[in-house]
């Protein structure tokens, strides 16, 4: 290979390279010139202004007429070569003989060939470095005088490894740098010189033209390796700076190239499958439905902007999914289709009537609202009614009842266990499979814009650390801001204004106060037998007839059969489980029919045995003895009322007061203050004071599975401890509620009908009630209060004095307990 014919890369044409080639051969013809004997040699100068041409180096130089022309016709004509001496600052003129640089080289000059421009070019080639000594000839061109440098050539171990990372740094470079020609790097390793390599290399790679000149004057080759080297790790740097930004921008290219490509060929595709057509039927079909359909004007617009998104789409783009479904939740949800009420306050008692034994608080407040609507009909703020009471009361089935005399559409939503505010407002679009909440998803179902909307189970509603769903369900309920209620999915404004909402609830206590404070709350308090009876009469049996297929005359249930499905099977407020056992009943006498066998037409209580199997609740209290360190609680439940046996037991120990059985707080503290009551009344109930410090005191309510709280139980408490102190035994069908003071006062307390009526049910026959809750006394069933003896109190006193069997007159009892 030629050592220098990479230097000709430019260059394209054949005929052109061609011609290159044969001005090469002409350089390498020219004779270097013979130094004299002070190893000098004097020629015609070149001056160059703004290049420098390194020894064995090839390029081309234009030459400007004037005295570089004519020095090198004078240089042709003698078959000689130039010294090329370098400007100091390019940006001088007419440069004196001090502005070059003091180390030129030597050239051999090719051909001269004439430019269009009038200027001539030529190919040079550099021989060696020259250090100038004198101008001995100024006009009409330059003449030099300059001693040529000899360069040492020889290697030592330290400049090998110099060149070799010189070559590594220079291979790297040429990967990188598509302006330097693969053969570059070939030629570099050709060079076995130190010197040469490093020129080579400042010719090849791009330097700035004061780099040069300093590298031209740095004679010793080893030292311009060196700073070579150095000059190559930054070019370096760049280049690869330059590559990794070049890929980057690439790839970003290729990826839009290529899903441009993608896109094409796949509207290709669908045009040849006839698919395009049907994307855009479907479109016009989309957008001709939310024109035709009633909507507001925002939610029109709305939806007609996200059809002109899906137009931009491909029908397989991803987002093209979530948009149908927003779109069809706005086609679905009801916005402007309304029923009309039926006002009629007669045809309303009607149907109240028809379909629900008792209940007449409600029933009666229920047509005052329908009254008032009849009258006022713009009158848009009513209340919102909360229905409180235990399971299987009949408040869904009201509701239901209610609606049907409005003639509203029912929805039922339970709140139940909703603790998160994104149920009952949606989650905003942008999260991956996201729906409106649950209120918009009853409303869709309910299909009109005022149905009548039931909240079951308010009173269940949570709250953790994702939002308070009370927050936006107090929005919901408010007629100040739910003409407008905001979802985070449909991000439009929905009227619920003319929703009519019952909430319900089992429990007050657990409704968040803001809620309660909106509501009007009406107590569904549960039913005595007598009421289940005639319910069960009326609705529940006709009704499970009809479900198992039994014609009334078929089979009758015994009045007696009823109480004892009542009493022993189901022990509860409502008649849910009642029904269920009914239904029960008639299934298997459906069976019995069904496989002609003889079944009896009168259902007796041994053909309740029969068919439900041994009976589930006993009436544990008239069983009970009286007992010493018991008193029965009459409390209040979810379920309604119940009674809860209170057992006190005395050890050894230090004074420790231990209360079991999932008690609350405050049921613990009341226990503290039954506890010292006691204590302040030692003297007069007869116990050594001294003992308490010798003796553990342990209260446990059984059904350890129900959590018990409240102040209620206080009496109660106080009553089996100074039953277990006294040793005086508690009348078993004594049953009480109170709290009570330390001084001994009772208090009164709330649920005061469900607890008499779970006392009736119970089959208690004495009641002791705080005398301040006698006025609730009202709500009670007259029946039930010919019944059972209600017994107001103030004091503890009175408490003992009825619950307590009378004390024996032994005055030392108290302290020889303490001592067993
Ligand atoms: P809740 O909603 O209070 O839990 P439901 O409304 O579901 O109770 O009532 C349970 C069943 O008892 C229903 O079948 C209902 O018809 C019936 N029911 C409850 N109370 C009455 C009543 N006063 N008159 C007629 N049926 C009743």
């Amino acid at each position: 290979m030629k050592t220098d014919d990479w230097n000709h890369r430019t260059e394209e044409s054949e005929d052109f390279s061609a011609s290159i080639h044969q001005r090469t051969e002409e350089l390498y013809r020219i004779q270097d010139s013979e130094p004299d004997q002070e190893g000098c040699i004097e020629l015609p100068v070149l001056c160059l202004r703004d290049i420098v041409v390194f020894p064995r180096m090839i390029s081309p130089v234009f030459i400007t007429p004037g005295p570089n022309l004519l020095a090198i016709q004078e240089a042709q004509f003698n078959f000689q070569t130039v010294i090329a001496v370098v400007q100091q600052d390019p940006d001088i003129e007419e440069p004196s003989s001090d502005d070059f640089l003091p180390i030129g080289v030597e050239l051999a000059v090719g051909r001269l060939l004439n430019m269009p421009d009038g200027n001539n070019s030529a190919l040079v080639q550099g021989r060696r470095r020259v250090e100038l000594i004198e101008f001995t000839q100024q006009e009409p061109f330059l003449r030099a005088r300059a001693r040529v440098i000899v360069e040492p050539v020889d290697v030592d171990r330290h400049t090998e490894a110099l060149m070799r990372t010189t070559r590594d740094l220079f291979e790297k470079c040429v990967q990188l740098d598509r302006s330097l020609p693969d053969e570059a790097h070939l030629f570099s390793i050709n060079i076995t010189e130190p010197g040469w390599l490093a020129d080579m290399v400042t010719t090849a790679i791009s330097l700035p033209f004061k780099e040069r000149q300093s590298l031209l004057v740095l004679m010793d080759p080893k030292e311009r390796l060196k700073r070579v080297n150095w000059l190559l790790a930054q070019e370096l740097d760049v280049l690869q700076l330059e590559d990794e930004i070049q890929t980057r921008v690439q790839s970003e290219v290729d990826r839009s190239q290529r899903e441009f490509y993608l896109r094409e060929q796949m509207k290709a595709i669908q045009t040849e499958l006839g698919e395009g057509d049907i994307w855009s039927r479907e479109i016009a079909e989309l957008r001709q439905k939310i024109e035709k359909t009633d909507l507001p004007d925002e939610a029109r617009d709305t939806a007609l902007k996200e059809v002109d998104r899906l137009v931009q789409m491909p029908p397989m783009a991803p987002e093209v999914g979530i948009i149908r479904t927003y779109l069809d939740w706005i086609l679905d949800l009801p916005w402007m289709n309304e029923t009309e009420d039926n006002l009629d306050v007669i045809h309303a008692a009607q149907v109240l009537e028809q379909y629900h034994y008792g209940l007449g608080k409600a029933k009666d407040r229920i047509l005052e609202y329908i009254a008032v609507r009849s009258l006022k009909p713009r009158k848009p703020r009513q209340p919102i009614l909360c229905f409180v009471g235990p399971p299987g009361t009949g408040k869904t089935s009201l509701g239901r009842s209610i609606a049907e005399a409005l003639g509203r559409k029912f929805v039922r939503l339970s709140l139940g266990g909703v603790r998160d505010e994104a149920e009952i407002r949606g989650h905003r679009r942008t999260y991956i499979g996201a729906l409106p909440g649950r209120i918009l998803q009853t409303m869709r179902r309910a299909g009109t814009i005022n149905p009548l909307f039931m909240l079951d189970e308010i009173d269940k509603l949570g709250a953790d650390f994702r939002g308070d769903p009370s927050a936006a369900l107090l929005e919901v309920l408010d007629p100040e801001q739910n003409f407008a209620f905001s979802d985070h999915y449909l991000e439009l404004a929905y009227d619920l204004s003319k929703v009519m909402f019952i909430t319900t609830a089992n429990s007050l206590g657990t409704i968040p106060p803001a809620l309660l404070d909106r509501m009007e709350l009406l107590e569904f308090p549960g039913y005595i037998e007598e009421e289940k009876v005639e319910i069960a009469r009326r609705f529940l049996i006709p009704r499970q007839l009809e479900e198992s297929g039994l014609e009334a005359a078929e089979v009758r249930l015994q009045d007696a059969a009823l109480s004892k499905i009542i009493r022993e099977y189901t022990y509860e407020a409502g008649v849910r489980n009642l029904e269920r056992e009914i239904g029960r009943m008639l299934r298997k006498t459906a069976r019995l029919k069904s496989e002609k066998r003889v079944f009896p037409v009168n259902l007796t209580p041994k053909s309740v045995e029969k068919y439900l199997g041994p009976p589930q609740f006993f009436e544990t209290e008239a069983e009970r003895e009286d007992e010493v360190g018991v008193a029965t609680a009459i409390a209040w439940t979810e379920n309604g009322g119940d009674i809860m046996p209170v057992e006190v037991l005395i050890l050894e120990g230090k004074g420790n007061l231990q209360i079991t059985g999932q008690i609350g707080d405050v049921m613990q503290e009341s226990a503290q203050a039954a506890l010292s009551y006691l204590k302040s009344r030692s003297h007069e109930l007869d116990i050594n004071s001294e003992i308490y410090e010798r003796l553990d005191v342990h209260i446990h309510i059984p059904e350890g599975s129900i959590p018990k709280d409240g102040p209620s139980a206080g009496i109660t408490m106080a009553t089996a401890l100074i039953s277990a102190f006294t040793e005086r035994a508690t009348y078993k069908d004594v049953g009480m509620t109170g709290e009570i003071t330390l001084r001994g006062k009772v208090l009164p307390i709330g649920g005061v009908r469900e607890k008499v009526l779970a006392a009736h049910r119970a089959g208690l026959k004495t009641v002791l009630l705080p005398a301040r809750n006698l006025k609730d006394l009202i709500d009670v069933p007259k029946k039930v209060l010919d019944e059972v003896k209600i017994i107001p109190v103030k004091h503890m006193d009175e408490v003992l004095q009825v619950a307590l069997h009378p004390a024996v007159q032994k005055p030392e009892k108290p302290a020889k307990q303490a001592k067993e």
